[in-house]
């Protein structure tokens, strides 16, 4: 497949210093977007072609695109991080552009090269580089590649014509704080991916089918819904949008990858850094009565949650209809704390990359 070389178009109306600045004193999450973005285009006739870099800005769509009726879309999700020498890197960025390509492969949409993907992704990081946070917090620029279908028409098949796009937003460190364990709202009623479904995608239509649990969650006081599995109703998978460890002493587990929950690059990595650390990392079944019964009696330590966007973060409660329990007294557990820095060092560039998983950019 030909990687299409992408154009650089650069914006004449760059955000200053002092309003970029402004906006990386308290990026919060998703809110701000820096002054490019990448395109590329599929067509059935030319393939993947006029890769650019453009000033962001907004799509003009015609009302009849086949994304916004039959949400033909996917999605990833990364962080580029500035070192302590002032290089910028991107983590696993091959992982996400692999699962970006099995996406599309489920969803009947063109598969993007690998090299194409990265590329991608490293030229926006290059030329918006300023956006990336200073070393030494836990800020990053969270980068969002995607792909929509661009044909226009009403008939439900896979499209003649897409475009792929690069955005890039400054996160700060609030979408990561560990001294806030969540509460989670356990759903029996409603269930996110069913097995042969697109669970395993990283796709809208999986979000989409999150929300009403996640609005009866917050209604009960729970910032997260955790899913069971479709079937047996019996076995946790995973939260909306992150994978889930049980730590029972040093040993820590997750559930496998079954095909309907998301295969997280954070959960792979845990596992790996894990055993670096000593601990024994399993992935298994987890029921929810077990869950429940390991918490009240003490041998379930701790659970975290884990994702790009959040790292690791503590589950401090769990809710479901007749019973709460918490886990590590509700606080933040230390194999979860420590896990989490060890990551973090990685990421950050504090410690010996010794699996090659970070990728310099900038
Ligand atoms: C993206 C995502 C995750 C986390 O994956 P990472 O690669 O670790 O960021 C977990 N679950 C769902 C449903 C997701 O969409």
């Amino acid at each position: 497949m030909v990687v299409p070389v992408i154009e650089i178009i650069p914006s004449k109306s760059i955000r200053s210093d002092a309003e970029r600045e402004a906006m990386l004193a308290d990026p919060g999450f998703g809110r701000y977007f820096t002054d490019h973005m990448v395109t590329i285009k599929w067509s059935e006739k030319r393939g993947w072609h006029e890769g650019q870099l453009v000033p962001y800005g907004p799509l003009s769509m015609d009302p009849a695109n086949m994304t916004l009726h039959y949400a033909h879309e996917i999605f990833e999700g990364m962080k580029a991080y500035r070192h302590p020498d002032g290089e910028v890197a991107t983590f696993r960025p091959e992982e996400n552009a692999e699962r970006f390509r099995r996406s599309a492969r489920r969803l009947a949409m063109p598969e993007l090269p690998v090299e194409a993907f990265i590329k991608a992704c490293d030229v926006l990081v290059d030329q918006d580089e300023l956006w990336v946070p200073a070393h030494g917090g836990e800020e990053a620029l969270y980068l969002r590649p995607f792909m929509i279908a661009t044909e226009v028409g009403l008939g439900v098949r896979p499209a003649d014509e897409y475009l792929f796009l690069v955005i890039a937003s400054p996160v700060g460190a609030l979408s990561t704080d560990v001294n806030k364990p969540m509460t989670i709202w356990l759903s029996e009623d409603h269930v996110r991916a069913v097995p042969g479904g697109i669970g395993d995608a990283k796709t809208g239509g999986n979000y989409a089918a999150s929300l009403l649990a996640q609005v009866e969650a917050t209604t009960r006081g729970c910032d997260q819904v955790c899913y069971l599995d479709a079937v047996e109703r019996r076995w946790v998978e995973e939260l909306g949008g992150m994978n889930l460890y049980f730590v029972y002493g040093d040993k820590i587990v997750t559930p496998p990858l079954t095909g309907s929950l998301l295969p997280g690059i954070t959960r792979d990595s845990i596992l790996t850094v894990a055993r670096d650390l000593g601990y024994v990392a399993e992935e298994s079944r987890v029921s929810v009565d077990q869950w429940q019964a390991d918490a009240e009696n003490g041998t379930l330590t701790e659970v975290f949650a884990c994702g790009t966007a959040a790292v690791l973060t503590p589950v401090g409660t769990v809710k479901r209809t007749g019973a709460t329990w918490r886990q590590s007294g509700g606080q933040p557990g230390k194999v979860t704390l420590k896990l989490r820095e060890a990551l973090l060092n990685i990421q950050q560039g504090l410690v010996e990359d010794k699996h090659g998983w970070m990728h310099m950019v900038a």
